[in-house]
């Protein structure tokens, strides 16, 4: 973590202010959209050509709705807002990586993190404000979770991403933002409603238009919420295993005592991607002498067996205070050729942006729960 870090932090803007009343119709769905305009006697139409400037055009300035008259769309303006979260700081990587800390409305913060590829553009988007989970090895799990992301502020990550790389209207052809994985703060089967909220309207080809293909949700595993998330998001799933014992994992994935690893599994197999020969990745942060023998590979292998699935080594990023250390090359090495030998296609995750901590599981940010001396009444 001793390389320069190019910070740029000049693209700052202050969050959205709440205060004159009128509605933020970004995170609002079609019919949301639809219903809210009525209260104006907007037509069914009208509100998806609106729908259709917000999201797949990324319009958030009512006079550049063209198709619209000067008349409805002062009343839109009066009445309705339609605001990203604001930038709290905008830091770039040495290696293009670039990390937005995201202010919003009452004060809180989480991160939104774009990782430029030479063929493809993934951002990881956040899903809580910190998380409730305590993984032993993560950075944002010591961090108290604040509260749920709302819709509005989860769609509003990949709206500001969009922004700041020009793609709008949405990208027909594949360009820097090509894919979104729900890996950043937070547990997004935790926030399943709002999460689903946002990922319908990423997934809409009338939306963001961003196919279910290249979405990826990953999960610490929440047993029961991912068979709903098969059922009615069907994006591609990615699931943090990490240890191939309940004894490990108790300790490395505390949720891992509520469900097991079979019981995960099971619900692996149910998933109905996984029948599409869409495969499920096994994500295996890699920790020297914790989970990464060759024993350990072998048993990967055996549990995942009939599961179509890929295994993504991750190298530990370590953070400030952290306890463990990464595996050595040759200990990840070794294991990639079990696991492949075995006939799954293993991959090491590069670690991206660590100068400025945003690789997998560095981030945090400051805010902290308000005492409740502190909050609103
Ligand atoms: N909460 C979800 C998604 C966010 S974390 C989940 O746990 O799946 C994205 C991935 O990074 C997860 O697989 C997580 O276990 C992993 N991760 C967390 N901390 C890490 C660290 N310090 N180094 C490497 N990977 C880490
Ligand atoms: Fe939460 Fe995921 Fe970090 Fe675990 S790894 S503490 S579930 S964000």
């Amino acid at each position: 973590m001793n390389e320069p870090s190019a910070i740029i932090g000049t693209q700052t803007r202050p969050a959205p202010s709440p205060g004159d009343g009128r509605t933020n119709l970004l995170g609002l769905s079609r019919e949301e959209i639809s219903t809210a305009l009525a209260a104006l006697d907007v037509e069914r139409y009208r509100a998806d050509q609106i729908y259709g400037w917000i999201y797949a055009k990324g319009v958030t300035d009512f006079e550049a709705m063209t198709n619209l008259s000067k008349d409805l769309r002062s009343r839109l303006q009066d009445a309705f807002r339609i605001d990203r979260p604001g930038i709290t700081a905008d830091q770039q990587s040495v290696d293009g990586t670039r990390k937005w800390l995201l202010g919003f409305e009452d004060g809180n913060a989480a991160e939104t993190v774009h990782i430029p590829e030479a063929d493809r553009g993934t951002l990881c988007v956040s899903s809580q404000v910190g998380c409730t989970l305590t993984c032993a090895f993560c950075h944002t799990g010591t961090q108290r979770l604040v509260r749920n992301l709302e819709p509005g502020e989860i769609i509003g990550q990949i709206m500001l991403a969009r922004d700041h790389l020009e793609e709008w209207p949405s990208a027909k052809e594949e360009k820097r933002l090509t894919n979104i994985v729900m890996m950043g703060m937070g547990e997004p089967l935790y926030n399943y409603d709002n999460v689903k909220k946002a990922l319908e309207i990423a997934m809409d080809g009338d939306g963001v238009a961003i196919s279910k293909r290249r979405i990826t949700l990953s999960t610490s595993g929440v047993v029961p919420m991912i068979e709903k998330c098969g059922a009615e998001l069907g994006v591609m799933l990615a699931i943090s295993l990490h240890a191939v014992t309940d004894d490990v994992r108790d300790m490395l994935v505390p949720i891992n005592k509520k469900w097991p690893i079979k019981e995960l599994l099971a619900a692996c197999r149910a998933y109905p991607a996984a029948k599409n020969a869409r495969r499920i990745t096994f994500e295996y942060v890699m920790l020297d002498g914790v989970n990464d023998s060759e024993a350990d590979a072998r048993e990967l292998c055996r549990l995942i067996k009939g599961i179509p699935a890929k295994v993504n080594m991750i190298p530990f990023n370590p953070w400030p205070g952290s306890a463990f250390e990464c595996s050595s090359p040759e200990a990840i090495k070794k294991f990639a050729r079990v696991v492949e030998k075995a006939g799954y296609v293993a991959t090491v995750r590069t670690p991206r942006g660590r100068d400025i901590l945003a690789a997998c599981g560095q981030l945090k940010t400051e805010s902290e729960r308000l005492r409740k001396s502190e909050r609103p009444n």
